[in-house]
């Protein structure tokens, strides 16, 4: 969800290209190149918008960025995305021994795609979704697991931004 940020200069997006997805994929873009596609990369899209949706959704989340969510066609997506990568254990014989072997008929991104999307099921109707929040530091567009009772903000730097800015009010109004 959180490959869409925002700094002083605006908005940002992590998964542009298909090289960008790689990275996000595998932490560098040297490894699996080529398996990944303009397919993955759509899908990957797809499934992000869904998982923002549906956060907007749980945190009713009333920035601007968060007004066009639609929890129908999100739920449906997500539930697509789940339904890629059947894994299944397969017998391997080796040495004479029967070895636990898992298979999937996927490939790496799109089994990364259905992981994605099986964590958001769990993050989405498990303990934690009482503590999703949306950051509503100024231009902030993240979304954080409020893992402390005190935590406000999604960052230590979105909440230097929020002290900042009651700090100039405040001595604006005084002056
Ligand atoms: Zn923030």
């Amino acid at each position: 969800m959180n490959t869409v940020w925002a700094d002083r200069s605006g908005v940002h997006d992590d998964l542009t290209t298909v090289e960008d997805l790689t990275t996000w994929l595998t932490g560098d873009s040297a490894t699996d190149v080529a398996t990944t596609t303009a397919a993955d990369l759509a899908a990957f899209r797809t499934l992000r918008q869904a998982l923002r949706d549906l956060a907007a959704t749980l945190t009713e989340d009333t920035r601007a960025i968060a007004a066009d969510r639609d929890r129908d066609r999100a739920v449906e997506a997500v539930n697509a995305a789940v339904r890629q990568a059947v894994v299944w254990p397969q017998l391997d014989v080796e040495d004479g021994e029967l070895r636990r072997r898992t298979t999937a008929d996927a490939p790496p991104a799109t089994r990364a795609l259905a992981a994605t999307a099986a964590e958001a099921v769990d993050l989405f109707t498990g303990p934690d979704r009482v503590l999703l929040r949306a950051c509503y530091a100024p231009g902030c567009v993240l979304y954080f697991v409020k893992d402390h009772p005190r935590r406000e903000w999604c960052s230590p730097a979105c909440g230097n931004r929020v002290r900042a800015a009651r700090h100039y009010r405040r001595s604006r109004t005084d002056g």
